[in-house]
């Protein structure tokens, strides 16, 4: 239909601009996102998070690319430096709160995060890499950072030189004195900086989760988990990785540090991170108590795409507040659109728009889509297309379509059968009573089609019909 094929920018984290989309494999766009960590349930704030790498393998393949989409599952510790230095691991806590190995933890969680990506449409990635199952990448790693000079080791720990890579708190845009000033804590008087993070733990008094190494029993450091899960399975270049803007600091500085600290050379072409999501003014965090599972929104009447609807009306890079008022108005507004697509897609006047009232709609989307993921303007074209004079059967197509980007079910409300047999003929003969003005004829029909479980309705536009649904 004449369409467009813009040409694609995202946002890059790391220079701070909108750069063109040049993927490193010819139409393939290799993406890594960091994902949950499986000693506790999800929440909604994680769950927005992971609706950015969703809706741009969506959007991508929506353009005419193919994506491979790598999301970790993080298993082992998640130590973060302040947890770290109090001695603190998720894990173990929960595991010992749980009376369950940590094994069985990072099972139960990560099926209730499968489970919450499925009822919020979250298109499942290539390749979920646990990060126990990458201990032996994580060790070659470290041992190629000690051999180039960006690692040290004291007494069986393993810690990075930030003083060694020049480029450490670019991202972050933090110096050298910000970092000083950010350590907060016991610092282990070891470390050359105190801003130097973790490789390699050693044991100590833990008994869970704890690898033989070159250094002795340990477990990995948070950080170096990801450069060798992404580089593991997308190669030393790949184009996108995503998190939340939670992990530009210190986690994806240490991996870039990590990574090219290898390599010698850039890693990821862009960096892209999700807004985060708010609740009553304050940020949405497990650890501050302050947060809503979608299950709970679900359980209150709620459906889970509605949170997806929500979330569609901001910039993912924007912070989003989240009240159970917006989102009462995201679920009706859901329902309604859906209403809308099934009343459309059974018009009798079945004829699509011509393709050049059409095209300028769906080049606008595309453009939105292009345009580093904008889709509030893709959600306001929804609106502007539901309001337009195209043809019902046009508004439906496109919409249903357009679904495969939004990812609403917005055909979930149309009638799951097709008419039933006979139904047709009563239709078109009911059309042309009343086009004849024989009105005791098509009340006649009418009822005969309501016989068959089709509901007729007679708008400006024509005849509309709904077929019952099959009583159990
Ligand atoms: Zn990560």
């Amino acid at each position: 239909m004449g369409m467009t094929t813009p040409t694609v920018r995202l946002y890059n984290t790391f220079t701070r601009a909108k750069e063109e989309l040049r993927p490193v494999g010819a139409g393939v766009v290799r993406i890594y996102s960091c994902g949950p960590t499986v000693y506790r349930y999800v929440h909604v704030g994680n769950l927005r998070t992971f609706m950015l790498p969703d809706l741009l393998c969506r959007s991508l393949e929506y353009l005419g690319y193919q994506t491979e989409q790598v999301m970790n599952i993080t298993d082992v510790g998640h130590l973060t430096d302040d947890t770290f230095d109090r001695g603190e691991d998720k894990m173990l806590v929960s595991a010992r709160l749980e009376n369950k190995s940590p094994e069985q933890i990072a099972a139960y969680y990560t099926a209730a995060f499968m489970d919450d990506a499925a009822k919020l449409n979250l298109n499942r990635a290539a390749h979920y890499p646990h990060a126990s199952q990458y201990i032996p990448q994580m060790i070659d790693l470290i041992g190629a950072l000690i051999a180039r000079g960006h690692a040290y080791e004291v007494g069986g720990t393993v810690y990075y030189d930030i003083a060694s890579f020049p480029a450490y708190g670019k991202l972050s845009r933090n110096t050298t004195d910000k970092l000083l000033a950010g350590v907060r804590g016991e610092v282990d008087p070891r470390k050359r900086h105190p801003g130097d993070f973790t490789l390699w733990k050693a044991a100590g008094a833990h008994r869970l989760q704890v690898w033989p190494s070159p250094w002795g029993p340990g477990f990995p450091g948070w950080h170096i988990e990801c450069s060798a899960m992404s580089m593991s399975l997308l190669g030393d270049r790949f184009d996108i990785h995503t998190g939340g803007a939670d992990n530009v600091f210190p986690h994806h500085e240490a991996e870039i540090a990590q990574s090219e600290g290898v390599t010698g050379h850039q890693v990821v072409g862009c960096w892209m991170h999700g807004g985060l999501l708010m609740l009553a003014g304050a940020r949405m965090a497990k650890s501050a108590g302050n947060f809503f599972r979608l299950s709970e929104l679900d359980e209150q009447g709620f459906d889970p795409l509605a949170f997806r609807f929500l979330a569609l009306q901001a910039r993912y890079r924007t912070k989003l507040n989240f009240s159970t008022e917006g989102l009462a108005g995201a679920d009706r507004a859901l329902r309604n659109l859906r209403e809308r697509v099934a009343d459309w897609s059974t018009d009798e006047n079945n004829v699509d728009s011509g393709d050049a009232e059409v095209a300028p709609y769906e080049n606008r989307f595309r453009a939105a889509l292009a345009d580093d993921l904008d889709m509030p303007a893709a959600m306001a074209l929804v609106a502007r297309l539901t309001h337009s004079d195209l043809s019902p059967a046009a508004k439906a197509s496109r919409l249903v379509s357009w679904d495969q980007v939004l990812g609403l079910d917005l055909d979930r409300a149309r009638p799951a059968a097709t008419l039933p047999d006979g139904a047709p003929a009563l239709l078109e003969a009911r059309g042309k009573a009343r086009a004849a003005k024989d009105f005791a004829m098509s009340d006649r029909l009418r009822d005969e089609l309501a016989g068959l479980g089709v509901t007729v309705t007679d708008t400006a536009e024509g005849q509309r019909w709904r077929v019952a649904k099959p009583r159990p």
